[in-house]
């Protein structure tokens, strides 16, 4: 169903196996066997956790889940404990974006930085990460064009949601972005899939992943087409479904070399909640951004944003807002429904 038929009566739809599947591992540890723990390691085989080539994982929780466990757990500012704790569980079932966190074996977010967990002290450490090699577009091609899958048929009111997620990024960066009707010659394909579509990375239906984009200078951007995806959600928030520019920016910021944060407030960072809206460049992203392709001469903005100020280096110490403490309530709601 094309998009701008979506969501009027936001429909509650069942979340993919592997939600439902996952909760029953709470408390597990090393050493256990329980049936589905494949399905886990799969899962974070998927994200870069865990780099074997092995088709036939087994049930054991053996040193390899172990060790992806708490590499993720350290990524998601979670307590280290190698176990698959609540909050541990509660994480992973949350939506979130297709891209891997850990691009074939390279360390990302805060595993890959040694001293992210050491300290007590308010820093300034970055967190923003690059796909391997830092491909970025070259320096010749600052006018980036951008089209829409003809199949898709969107409204105009969904296509300007797109455009002001790049504009987001144009601001900070010398790039700018254009509308072009020939999508098979444009930099930046956008398109909604359901499941399979042909690129090996099929979506999962409802919640799960989200949306994927490949890094420059491929310029594949696509959207899970079974999500609820909302346009509108400053006007009229939603708590079940997706605003679609929060998405969005995440993703060109994909299109554009970044990979995942691990801060929180960052666009880059990899899930987000029904009903979140987060469409502000943080500190972070801005930071790693502009390493990429420096400042836009008319930004005038400190990369050293409040975000970054305020961000420490303990386990969820970052400090939310009211708003962000209402999602991530909703959040914990929803899962507990669905599960
Ligand atoms: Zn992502
Ligand atoms: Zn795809």
């Amino acid at each position: 169903m094309p998009i701008m038929k979506i969501p009027v009566n936001v429909h509650k739809r069942l979340p993919p196996s592997w939600v439902q599947c996952f909760q029953k591992f709470k408390g597990c540890h090393a050493g256990q066997k329980l049936d589905g723990l494949a399905k886990l390691k799969q899962y974070f085989r998927y994200f870069g956790y865990i780099n074997i080539s092995s088709i036939n994982f087994t049930d054991n929780f053996d040193d390899d889940l172990e060790l992806a466990l708490k590499t993720y757990q350290l990524n998601f500012n979670l307590n280290t404990t190698g176990e698959l704790d609540e909050p541990t569980l509660k994480h992973i079932v949350r939506p979130r974006c297709g891209v891997a966190d850990i691009i074939n074996g390279s360390s990302s977010m805060n595993s890959g930085k040694s001293s992210s967990k050491s300290s007590f002290h308010l820093h300034t450490v970055s967190h923003y990460s690059f796909f391997p090699y830092a491909p970025r577009w070259p320096a010749n091609k600052r006018e980036l064009t951008y089209a829409f899958s003809p199949e898709n048929q969107l409204s105009d009111s969904v296509k300007v949601v797109f455009s002001r997620a790049f504009d987001r990024w144009s601001v900070v960066i010398p790039l700018n972005f254009t509308e072009t009707s020939s999508f098979y010659s444009a930099d930046i394909r956008i398109a909604f899939f359901s499941g399979d579509h042909g690129d090996g990375e099929p979506f999962d239906g409802a919640l799960g992943t989200l949306a994927h984009a490949f890094s420059p200078p491929n310029g594949r951007f696509h959207l899970d087409n079974d999500e609820n995806w909302m346009i509108d959600t400053e006007i009229t928030p939603s708590q079940s479904a997706f605003d679609l520019e929060s998405v969005a920016v995440h993703e060109i910021g994909h299109l554009l070399g970044l990979g995942h944060s691990s801060i929180e407030e960052a666009i880059m960072y990899p899930s987000i909640s029904p009903g979140m809206r987060k469409v502000a460049l943080a500190g972070d992203d801005i930071q790693g951004i502009q390493v990429l392709y420096g400042s836009n001469p008319n930004y005038n903005g400190s990369t050293a944003s409040s975000t970054q100020e305020r961000e420490t280096s303990g386990s969820g110490d970052l400090v939310l807002g009211p708003l962000w403490g209402l999602t991530l309530l909703s959040a914990i709601g929803l899962i507990s429904l669905v599960l």
